[in-house]
């Protein structure tokens, strides 16, 4: 399969970045576009790089298939509204996210809203707004139904389902064995049966078995086991299921040695899963949600060299920006040994002489650490240190009251 014009093939798609693409970010130099924001640090994420992230997606995936967008990977208002105009709906996990989703413009059918510890205000929200609830407790079911009839309306809510499978091989497993999420695959039948005499409208099945994974056999694996589980669920049940989500967890590569997904072979899978699902439930609308996929390799965060220091006959290169920003690329957001993300010394031509240094930020930890004895460009005071993949999981997983410095701007360009 080819990829459309303009878009890295599947297979070498997304090495990591070179050095010319790290001196433009949406058409713009990245010392001007760092002139144009006015202050270090910042996040500056790229229209067009998700924008044909979906599109390649589109054009490989399955027809049929829904794309959603998990709104925690980025919840940038601007971005999540670019996203509005590309995507098929929003998966939510807050009141907070739910708004954010609602002011882009998404409309609330096509926004569903999964999270183990819901508010009764957050319920409330939602169901006035007509988003999909996903259930993941039998008591939220029953406080949902008490909700829904105080507003005199009837909830939509779809079942999400621990499943009694893995994800194998996956950066962070969410489903399968005890687990926060979702009610566990055996006791599914006897809620749907409560679920039947409550004012509730049943939509179908969410599954979410983990995310960050870079293995198309276990996704395509993943997969199939959901729909059979979801099927053998609504057939036990009886009930008609219209939609099923089952997640997504499409992994990108972050750290040296590991290969971008392959999606070809993801899609010939998701096929066969699409097409066992039409043979047992022919009208189930199958629903694909991405976060990380759609949006890690759009966006970089940007901070400036404040000293360089020499220490032990190590070379430290200190910046205003850090774990406090990003905590994920300081190795603190689940990681369980600490890679470096790719950084680049964003200001400096190829081919300058190279030294081994370490990037740490401002604050008094020795995990402020963004990057461990990497080899860069000889790199000076007020020089801009880049961190690719930072378009997922960046500001909004990060401490930022941690020592109180200011907020980094955020930029969509
Ligand atoms: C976090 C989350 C996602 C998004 O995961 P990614 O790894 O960013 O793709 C999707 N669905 C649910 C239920 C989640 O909690």
């Amino acid at each position: 399969m080819t990829a459309p014009d303009g878009l890295p093939r599947h297979a070498e798609a997304q090495q990591f970045p070179t050095l010319d693409d790290v001196l433009q970010i949406g058409g713009i130099l990245l010392t001007r576009l760092a002139e144009r924001v006015g202050r270090t640090p910042f996040y500056a994420y790229e229209r067009r790089h998700i924008a044909s992230r979906v599109g390649l997606l589109r054009q490989v995936l399955p027809r049929g298939v829904q794309l959603h967008y998990a709104v925690k990977a980025n919840p940038m208002p601007a971005l999540v509204q670019l996203m509005a105009g590309l995507v098929d709906g929003f998966d939510v996990a807050s009141g907070g996210e739910l708004k954010v989703a609602l002011d882009a413009g998404m409309a609330a059918e096509r926004i569903s809203f999964a999270g183990p510890g819901k508010r009764d205000a957050e319920l409330r929200c939602a169901v006035a707004a007509g988003a999909l609830l996903h259930l993941e407790s039998e008591s939220e079911m029953e406080r949902l139904a008490r909700i829904g009839s105080e507003l005199g309306m009837t909830p939509r809510v779809a079942v999400r389902v621990n499943p009694d499978f893995e994800l194998k091989l996956a950066g962070m497993k969410m489903g399968g064995g005890a687990r926060p999420f979702g009610v566990d695959a055996a006791r599914v039948p006897a809620m749907l049966r409560r679920l039947a005499q409550l004012e509730l409208d049943f939509h179908g099945f969410h599954l979410f078995c983990g995310a960050q994974n870079l293995s198309a056999a276990a996704l395509c694996e993943a997969q199939r086991l959901s729909v059979e589980l979801a099927l053998r669920l609504a057939d036990q049940a009886r009930v008609p299921m219209r939609m099923l989500n089952i997640g997504g967890g499409f992994g990108v590569p972050y750290f040296p040695g590991e290969r971008a997904l392959a999606l070809d072979a993801v899609a010939d899978g998701l096929a066969q899963s699409l097409d066992l699902l039409r043979r047992g439930s022919p009208d189930t609308e199958l629903i694909l949600e991405l976060g990380r996929y759609l949006v890690a390799e759009g966006g970089i965060y940007v901070c400036r060299v404040l000293e360089r220091k020499r220490s032990h006959g190590q070379t430290f290169l200190i910046t205003d920006g850090g774990l406090h920003h990003h905590l994920a690329a300081s190795g603190n957001f689940g990681q369980v040994i600490r890679k470096n993300y790719p950084v680049a010394i964003g200001n400096r031509m190829q081919g300058a002489a190279l030294e081994t240094v370490s990037v740490v930020g401002p604050l008094c930890t020795p995990l402020d650490l963004l990057a461990d004895r990497m080899e860069l460009p000889r790199a000076e005071v007020g020089d801009l240190v880049v961190v690719f993949q930072s378009g997922a999981y960046g500001l909004t997983a990060s401490p930022t009251a941690f020592l109180s410095h200011p907020l980094p701007l955020e930029v969509l360009v």
